[in-house]
């Protein structure tokens, strides 16, 4: 890092669980992340009441700097505990420490806003004894116990006198938002003044009185402003009009807070902007919004709004057209909805009757509901007269028709009825969907993003993820979807940072062409940054390219850990260019091909011969070497769930995880020819090698038993026909259901090899769907009760005398690591990006502490507390 050392926070309560909130409000206020560390509780698990001082030492050295530590603690106790800490940390500090009497809740938030700012000790420690003056002067006269001159703010607030008058240019700003400027809106103030060298100040302009510190959350806090309450802003220096004008813009954009009125103008003061003059890079929301992280790393680009294909939105009558197209003209630009229309019909009528087929009445009918909605004449009337008489094109008009049609649905009165507007959204998202990937790709769509863009959608789909292409995009921000979806994990494997469940204002249209800074380790977006957050933000990336370069230039030497022992790091993949990477970075071989993904777009499935030549350039990058080599672990497709083939019929299910999906699938009679076909390909590919076929989604060992049997087929068909293939192989399962883990002892009998797909097994165990994000802290992998389905996985391996490897996501988690290695597990293959990352996180490895810790973590209450116990174990608290 370039950036100057940090003041660190300590927060110190004698309840653990008080600490930590505490230090994450303050965190999520001050726009973290920022140094704060927590300390409290007592005993082992830290969760007896009482504080400890070693225990704040600690968490005073994690955020040492030779800019200085300040520490707040709640009361009593804490108190000595935290001076205690004070005198052992002497002479063991690079910069000063200092204990204050601030309020806990208050003075964090308040210290953490100044350290995000960069203030020295004796201003961070000033902000948080002051802070306690805003609740005083906001509650003035609510309560009889109240102090005697609560309006007054506290000396600590600092403060021009009446009659000083501060130097610089000024301007007033009327403040539209709900409850005024509050805790949010004003840290949001504070954080946009502070990316200027300008000083500034700022009073109630209706009522002057003293001036107060711009950069102080006491001083703004303290005025008491409503909303409808006009400011006074004065600022003085060289980059004075700019930070002007930056606050003029957070003014206008209502500080980015929900419940705000855009139209929050200036107060009639000099120089004031109306919001149509703001630059263009400022017409995103000005706020940093947080959501949650699904792939590490920093962008710095320009916003790039991907049209919702599959999302209705009645965005009301597009303007209404000079003249009215010529009847050639509209039926010339329908003709691309017409074709897709027919083309979603003609799928879903196969689709019934492939259902109907396996007397699934249900499904069947469902998607006979579906076809029949697209073959209502309205729907391409309606579009029409929309392309005669208003302006807009085929797609803005059907998504309006169609989003009309299931409005009118939803507003039946008969409860049946209204379900169908379902019916109608999830046709016509397919429709959308298919007119999004048309040959002329409309601007916004993945072909035509420009270079550098961070891309914004409402929810990423697999096979969207799949179309990025990393030389143009540099990161993804959505509103749906979770870090353990497919999509998510292609955009990891791609090497791009990603955040999710961001609540994009009005769709996120507003924010095209912005220049932003994605954080996905943080999980936030910022859009329209100030200079100087874009200066640290790229000194940042440049910093992570030369660590990533510096650990890509390590020898390339197999997994280790701490003792020397070995544990093999090997890639998952789903293309050649993937499998290159991979090899590149050091991997130790494939630990998984997902052979679905790269067919998921396809018209139609490769042939035989196709399938081999796609797994040639695969397989050439790991070349055989030697015995001690790892065979490459070819899965099975897993079709289904968030993987449907596009070239297939699949039926319409409910609930498309828990239905056909992977083996279950290839099990099914209709699909035997895909099944068999693969098997031949994959074994004519392996020829001169070894290969190992896994197979997905297995419950049963009947599921074993009935690949066993047709890969004995596909061996015998090749042998007649003298075909070059892979003989004898080895073949594993994927352990991703409870059921495998269940029964494991049973399955390792009949298996050479176990691989936990922890993503699945993940969903599974917490029954929580890995793309919900509504019920993505649920599915959380550091969960005890899926981490004794690894451990009973890894005991019945050990017994078997098999291999167990993890080749979900959670594998390349560094605080799971040391679980999973502490269960049993003996290999991880992780996505391309990762490997070095994972080999350095082994190295500093013991199994001995691996299973110590994870023998604790199978006793712990919740995926929270699992999590506390590594970052006890790393010596975080983050
Ligand atoms: C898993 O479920 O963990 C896994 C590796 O398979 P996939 O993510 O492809 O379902
Ligand atoms: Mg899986």
């Amino acid at each position: 890092m370039t950036m100057a050392a940090r003041v660190g926070l300590v927060v110190v309560s004698h309840s653990r669980a008080l600490a930590e909130a505490v230090a994450r409000l303050a965190m999520a206020v001050g726009q973290g992340p920022l140094p704060i560390a927590f300390a409290g509780g007592v005993g082992d698990a830290h969760d007896a009441l009482g504080t400890d001082a070693t225990d704040i030492l600690d968490a005073m050295l994690r955020v040492d700097s030779a800019a200085g530590v300040l520490v707040l603690a709640d009361l009593g106790g804490a108190l000595l505990a935290a001076e205690t800490a004070l005198e052992l940390a002497e002479g063991q500090l690079a910069g000063p420490a200092r204990l204050v009497a601030a309020p806990l809740v208050e003075g964090a938030v308040a210290a953490a806003v100044q350290i995000g700012l960069g203030a020295d000790l004796d201003t961070v420690a000033r902000e948080a004894l002051g802070a306690l003056a805003p609740k005083q002067a906001q509650l003035a006269g609510c309560d009889a116990a109240a102090p005697p001159s609560p309006a007054a703010p506290s000396a600590a607030v600092q403060q021009v006198t009446d009659g000083a008058e501060p130097p610089g240019i000024r301007e007033r700003f009327r403040i539209d938002i709900d409850h005024g400027l509050h805790l949010r809106p004003a840290a949001a103030l504070v954080a946009t003044i502070g990316r200027f060298g300008a000083t500034a100040w700022l009073r109630r302009a209706d009522a002057p009185g003293a001036w107060g510190d711009a950069r102080s959350l006491n001083a703004i806090a303290t005025l008491g402003i409503d909303r409808g309450d006009v400011i006074e802003m004065t600022a003085d220096g060289a980059d004075a009009p700019a930070l002007l004008a930056a606050v003029r813009a957070l003014v206008a954009r209502g500080f980015g807070e929900a419940g705000r009125t855009p139209a929050a103008d200036a107060a009639g003061g000099p120089a004031a902007t109306p919001p149509g003059d703001l630059p263009a890079a400022s017409a995103g929301t000005g706020a940093i919004l947080t959501g949650m992280p699904a792939a590490p790393g920093l962008a710095v680009g320009t916003l790039a709004v991907l049209a919702a294909a599959s999302v209705l939105v009645d965005a009301g009558d597009p303007p209404v057209r000079s003249a009215p197209l010529a009847e050639a003209e509209v039926e010339a630009a329908l003709e691309p909805v017409r074709a897709a229309l027919g083309r979603v019909g003609a799928r879903l009528r196969e689709q019934s009757r492939a259902a109907r087929a396996r007397a699934r009445g249900d499904a069947a009918g469902i998607a006979e509901a579906q076809a029949a909605v697209l073959a209502d004449p309205a729907l391409e009337t309606g579009v029409r007269a929309l392309l005669r008489d208003r302006v807009c094109d085929a797609v803005t008009a059907f998504r309006l028709v169609a989003a009309r049609l299931a409005a009118g649905y939803r507003a039946l009165a008969d409860a049946y009825q209204r379900a169908r507007a379902a019916d109608v959204e999830d046709a016509a998202g397919q429709v959308l969907a298919l007119l999004a990937r048309a040959p002329e790709p409309a601007p916004g769509t993945l072909a035509a993003l420009p270079a550098g863009a961070i891309l914004v959608v409402d929810k990423l789909t697999t096979s969207q993820a799949l179309a990025l292409d990393p030389a143009r995009v540099a990161g993804v921000a959505s509103a749906r979807g979770s870090r353990d979806a497919h999509a998510a994990i292609i955009v990891r494997g791609l090497g791009l940072p990603m955040v999710t469940g961001l609540a994009l204002p009005a769709g996120g249209s507003r924010l095209d062409g912005v220049a932003a800074v994605l954080d996905g380790d943080a999980g936030t977006l910022e859009p329209a940054p100030g200079p100087a957050r874009l200066a640290a933000a790229r000194a940042r990336l440049a910093e992570a390219a030369r660590a990533a370069a510096a650990l890509r230039e390590r020898p390339r030497q197999p997994g280790v850990l701490a003792d020397g022992s070995p544990l093999p790091v090997q890639a998952s993949v789903a293309s050649a260019a993937d499998a290159r990477a991979a090899a590149a970075g050091g991997a130790q071989g494939i630990g998984l091909l997902r052979t679905e993904l790269a067919l998921l777009d396809a018209e139609q499935v490769p042939d035989e011969d196709a399938q081999v030549a796609r797994l040639a350039p695969i397989l050439a990058a790991f070349p055989e070497t030697g015995a001690d080599d790892r065979p490459p672990r070819l899965r099975l497709f897993d079709i289904g769930g968030d993987k449907p083939l596009r070239a297939l019929a699949l039926p319409v299910e409910a609930n498309p995880f828990l239905g056909l999906r992977g083996v279950r699938l290839l099990a099914d009679p209709a699909f035997h020819a895909l099944r068999d076909t693969q098997l031949r390909a994959l074994l004519r590919a392996g020829a001169g090698r070894r290969i190992g076929i896994m197979i997905p989604m297995v419950a049963t060992a009947a599921e074993i038993d009935a690949i066993r049997a047709a890969l004995a087929g596909a061996h015998a068909d090749l042998a007649r026909a003298g075909v070059a293939h892979a003989w004898p192989l080895q073949l594993g399962i994927m352990v991703e259901t409870p059921a495998a883990a269940l029964a494991a002892p049973q399955l390792a009998a009949r298996c050479d090899y176990f691989s936990l797909g922890t993503n699945d097994l993940t969903q599974y165990v917490m029954a929580a769907e890995r793309g919900n994000a509504a019920v993505t802290g649920l599915a959380d992998g550091l969960h005890p009760a899926v981490l004794r389905a690894v451990a009973l996985t890894c005991d019945a391996a050990r017994a078997a005398g098999i291999p167990v490897g993890v080749c979900g996501e959670l594998g390349a988690d560094p605080l799971a690591i040391p679980l999973l290695i502490g269960l049993g597990v003996g290999e991880l293959s992780v996505h391309p990006a990762a490997v070095p990352v994972v080999k350095a996180r082994l190295a500093g490895l013991y199994p001995a502490a691996c299973r110590a810790l994870a023998e604790r973590a199978l006793g712990c209450t919740d995926a929270a507390a699992v999590r506390a116990l590594v970052l006890a174990m790393d010596g975080r608290t983050d």
